[in-house]
């Protein structure tokens, strides 16, 4: 496109945004009330104050902050109990407060709109570049009906930041989901491990590259039972290293 013409365009989109705003003010995904500053769309300042951000100490195996736990512990007493097979885990926020309407807006209202203050959020954390890298980024897939219904997996669009957060990351639909396992949330820690156990499985056709770091990526890291038997798929199938990655942890 010629510059002047993008210009052009560049100011209606402009004018448009502005217009839109004057008639439907833009409302915070944690409180609902108008969001005045200019640098996050659907976040506002208070919300944005009272989110945790896991940067400080956490869990190596997890990501799980050390909130006034004992750090002579590498590992959080959840991962005692998994005994993950992924090497390690990264995640941005705590699922409390704007960190848990994250996740519902991404998970049932299909959160496109979201895709800026996101990827602004991500580009926050200066060791992602780092933990990201050239990994093979894998979406925790939907049941394929799942998919259909909701239309969108909310894993898969999160992958897709993250690997602009990477360098030369790639996004791959790596593994499929074999059991339509029922909604986690209401099953209890024991439960939910037997639940999705042997759920996964690499994708019909896909080719594990032995030498790649494999990453899965999920929209919130709860108990890690789902992650976990993600990266056991992976792993059975020829992976040499899986880490995993989530925008909250539970
Ligand atoms: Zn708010
Ligand atoms: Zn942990």
């Amino acid at each position: 496109m010629g510059s002047i013409a993008g210009k052009w365009k560049e100011r209606a989109a402009e004018a448009t945004r502005a217009g839109l705003d004057l008639v439907f003010p833009r409302h915070c995904v944690g409180c609902g009330g108008p969001v005045e500053d200019e640098v996050y769309a659907f976040m506002c300042a208070p919300c944005r104050a009272g989110l945790y951000y896991i940067d400080g100490a956490y869990c190596r195996a997890c990501g799980y902050p050390y909130l006034g736990m004992s750090t002579a512990d590498r590992v959080c007493p959840n991962c005692r109990e998994l005994r993950p097979v992924f090497e390690r885990g990264r995640a941005l926020v705590l699922h409390r407060g704007l960190g848990g309407r994250l996740i519902i807006e991404l998970k049932y209202h299909r959160g496109l709109f979201l895709r800026d203050d996101l990827a602004r959020l991500i580009r926050r954390f200066a060791d992602l570049d780092v933990y990201i890298g050239d990994a093979v980024l894998v979406p925790v897939p939907l049941h394929p009906r799942k998919e259909r219904e909701r239309g969108f997996n909310q894993s898969g669009f999160l992958a897709g930041l993250f690997a602009e957060a990477g360098e030369g990351a790639v996004v791959e639909d790596a593994l499929v989901r074999t059991r339509d396992t029922d909604s986690q949330t209401r099953l209890r820690r024991e439960e939910r491990a037997g639940n999705v156990k042997n759920a996964f499985a690499i994708a019909p056709g896909y080719a594990i590259r032995g030498e790649k770091n494999y990453i899965v990526v999920d929209d919130v890291y709860t108990t890690g039972s789902t992650l976990n038997a993600c990266a056991r798929a992976l792993l059975d199938g020829g992976a040499g290293a899986v880490r995993v990655l989530a925008l909250a942890h539970g």
